[in-house]
């Protein structure tokens, strides 16, 4: 995979694919802007090259062909022209590849930046239509693909347009080539001790990866709801804790390969216990073995925590993906936040996966310990089960 520097983009009209679905809140606030600033690199040095520039994004999932503001680019505009912290405005065009964008993409003049509006309003954009990768490839002359986040989809910005240009005109941008070189690497020839954190909702989301993983690690710890099903499958009471019944199996499956392998195994041994899934109720910890049949597991706890800990000590390769508990409920964050902390204070290189594990560390103020935190937690998730990615895939073909 060719990435930007391998290419000849002096003084061209560069079309960058980035990932700017960054998450808001009720008053359309960006409240983490880092997959804004993952960017920044790519288009600093188109900039520096005097390129003009046309940046594209989806956000969330509008309704296609209904322009509603909600999911405008404009704030992404905004943000993107503080942090880039260039004299020229950064012009918003008010469509995809109406006449709009069109013609504001060729009055761009070298050093310019022009962003088009969410890639979702057309409805070819996830249809991967080939036409309207045509016309979103008329606007330009080079191809760079720098939103990791949405490689794992094949959308026509990702994949069809992708394919329209010769390997001398499309690349991978600098956040993209990093995010799956750590992967890679990572993956490949990990220092041991390799641990694996997994956590989250549930098991058959990350059984691929879980399979995966246990070929390469040397420990995995299970948290978040998804341990309920193992702890199942081992015989104990889980009472009303997420389940998957239909994988009971494929858990025992899984513990009896790690075992075979050599591979150390753990679950929680003690959790947050609670009446009913709310964040405004009584809660008690409780060993893993005496869940009542009424109550359900919405933490790991303390002794969880501190076992964990004492796993990931010695770890040299730390990858983690999927929150202990239900993090969003601050009454069930303390797994969570305890596990960022300890993943953080290892000397290990640790790698975080995207969405909500990285909303964690953030929420706990370890990303600047962390070694790596992707910017994508589907793709990263992909990389981990070692699918191929769409987005990657067409820049080699
Ligand atoms: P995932 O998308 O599979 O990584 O799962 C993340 C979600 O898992 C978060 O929204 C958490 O609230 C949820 N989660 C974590 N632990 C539990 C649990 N014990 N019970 C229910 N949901 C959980």
């Amino acid at each position: 995979m060719k990435t930007i520097k391998d290419l000849d983009i002096a003084g061209k009209t560069i079309f960058i694919r980035c990932d700017f679905n960054v998450p808001k809140d009720e008053d359309g606030n960006i409240t983490d802007d880092r997959r804004i600033r993952g960017a920044l690199q790519t288009i600093r040095y188109c900039i520096d090259r005097e390129c003009k520039v046309i940046l594209a994004s989806h956000y969330e999932r509008p309704e296609a062909g209904k322009y509603e503001e909600k999911y405008s680019l404009a704030t992404v505009a905004t943000r993107l022209h503080t942090l880039l912290k260039i004299a020229s405005d950064i012009t918003l065009a008010k469509d995809v590849v109406g006449v709009d964008a069109k013609s504001k993409a060729s009055a761009l003049k070298a050093g310019e930046v022009l962003v088009l509006e969410n890639l979702r309003y057309e409805a070819g954009e996830t249809q991967n239509d080939a036409f309207f990768a045509k016309e979103l490839a008329s606007m330009v002359d080079v191809y760079i693909n720098d939103a990791f986040g949405a490689c794992h989809r094949s959308h026509a910005s990702i994949d069809a347009m992708a394919r329209l240009f010769d390997a001398e005109h499309r690349a991978a941008g600098f956040l993209l080539s990093k995010e799956v070189n750590f992967f890679e690497k990572t993956l490949q020839n990990p220092m041991r001790p390799f641990v694996a954190v997994i956590g989250g909702s549930k098991v058959s989301g990350k059984l691929e990866a879980l399979r995966n993983l246990i070929e390469k690690v040397d420990k995995v710890i299970i948290g978040g709801g998804m341990a309920f099903t193992f702890l199942k499958a081992q015989g104990y009471e889980i009472g009303n804790s997420l389940v998957e019944d239909n994988l009971l199996d494929e858990a025992r499956t899984v513990m009896i390969k790690a075992r075979k392998k050599g591979v150390k195994f753990y679950l929680p041994i003690d959790i947050v216990a609670a009446p009913e899934f709310s964040e405004h109720c009584i809660s008690k910890y409780l060993p893993s073995q005496e869940i009542p049949k009424d109550w359900m597991g919405l933490d790991i706890g303390p002794a969880s925590s501190r076992l964990f800990r004492e796993v990931l000590d010695d770890a040299q390769t730390i990858i983690w993906n999927g929150p202990m508990g239900v993090y969003e409920w601050d009454k069930y964050a303390k797994g969570s936040l305890k596990m960022s902390h300890d993943i953080a204070a290892t000397h290990a290189t640790t790698i975080v996966g995207g969405g909500d594990t990285a909303d964690v560390a953030q929420k706990a103020g370890d990303v600047d310990e962390m070694t790596f935190v992707s910017t994508g937690g589907g793709a990263s998730l992909n990389l981990i089960e070692g699918k191929a990615l769409p987005g990657i895939e067409a820049l080699k073909s």
